[in-house]
């Protein structure tokens, strides 16, 4: 069968199972968390573990040159890891970074690609430790891996929410999809710059790792980044942590920005806030009485927490503002469709 009908996830599930039936043991049991999450969880000391996590930009697929600048893409293609390394609460600690270029390729785009991605390295104290360059036949293919720290057995999985959590989200959702929706209709930063935050939130997303670490330490249940979307990403936290649960649609983050670009471009902002991918923001759970905490802990970073849910043992629902209930469809994106 072909990848593209068998799916993104079921391919992975598949390729998976062919790494279960042949273990490379001893090895194996330094992998504390292997696939299924944000990050790979491996344990390399007594008292430290080592998260890893990769993802790749395709030209074509993941961005368009006349889009996105060099700066913002090698900014964001860092960036989107050291999400995932905070969505497991790790502090990021190198990258590796491979690029597959066309020939005919400016050296001065990668040279800018670099720049952006140096500045998100400084930012994020996540230096850039080497890599791999090689020839592309057509497109320009980017793919980053990270590597972080944490204390041993501290790693925050998809896997912990429990009956009765608070759903929570890190601050607005929708900004990066009203961004790319105002791009896709032909408006850019420099003839709308009052939308700046909507273009800058899906070219140059800026994750609160630190913010998630403090969630972390502050015993969050379960934690994911929000990458595919809140319905497709709770989804699988739900499903990780073998449970249903409740959101409600009046209390998502909604940036009045967002609203304001819903509104001109005559779409539902909601929408943006539960299907739109890329928001780089955390989606965590919390048990009732560890959250109140929670909001002063996260104002130190400049984050705030929006309570969206909660988990329960029936199906994972949104509940729209009258009230009615709609079960969460699958993953709204998967690679192969
Ligand atoms: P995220 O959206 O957080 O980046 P993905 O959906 O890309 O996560 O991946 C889901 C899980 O599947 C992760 O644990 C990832 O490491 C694993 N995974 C994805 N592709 C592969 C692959 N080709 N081989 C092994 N594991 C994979
Ligand atoms: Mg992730």
């Amino acid at each position: 069968m072909r990848v593209g009908e068998l799916g993104e996830f079921v391919l992975i599930e598949r390729l998976a199972a062919i790494l279960a039936g042949r273990p490379a043991y001893p090895a194996e049991g330094r992998i504390r968390l292997g696939i299924g999450d944000d990050a790979a969880v491996l344990e390399v000391g007594r008292d430290r573990d080592w998260v890893a996590t990769t993802d790749t930009l395709i030209e074509g697929v993941h961005f368009r040159r006349e889009w996105t600048s060099p700066e913002d893409l090698g900014w964001k293609a860092l960036a989107v890891n050291v999400s995932d390394l905070g969505a497991m609460g790790a502090a990021p600690t190198a990258a590796l970074v491979c690029i597959a270029l066309p020939t005919g390729t400016e050296s001065e785009w990668i040279e800018c690609f670099y720049r952006g991605m140096a500045d998100c390295a400084a930012v994020y104290g996540c230096p850039i430790a080497g890599g791999d360059t090689v020839r592309s036949p057509s497109a320009i293919a980017i793919s980053v891996t990270a590597v972080g720290a944490i204390g041993r057995g501290a790693a925050v999985t998809r896997s912990g929410a429990g009956n009765g959590d608070l759903i929570c989200v890190t601050g607005t959702l929708g900004d990066s999809a009203a961004g790319l929706a105002l791009l896709a209709g032909g408006h850019s930063p420099e003839d709308r710059p009052e939308y700046v935050p909507l273009f800058r939130a899906h070219l140059r997303p800026a994750p609160p790792v630190g913010a998630a670490r403090a969630l972390a330490r502050g015993g969050v249940s379960a934690m994911m980044d929000l990458s595919d979307g809140l319905a497709s990403d709770l989804a699988r936290l739900s499903e990780a942590s073998g449970a249903g649960g409740r959101v409600f649609q009046d209390r998502l983050p909604i940036s009045l920005l967002a609203r304001g670009a819903a509104e001109e471009l005559n779409l539902p902002p909601e929408e943006w806030a539960v299907r739109g991918g890329e928001d780089y923001e955390y989606l965590f759970t919390v048990a009732p009485d560890r959250f109140a905490p929670l909001p002063a802990l996260l104002a130190q970073h400049g984050v705030t927490a929006t309570i969206v849910g909660e988990i329960c043992d029936a199906n994972l629902v949104l509940v729209d503002s009258g009230g009615e209930p709609t079960v969460l469809p699958p993953p709204a994106f998967s690679h192969f469709d």
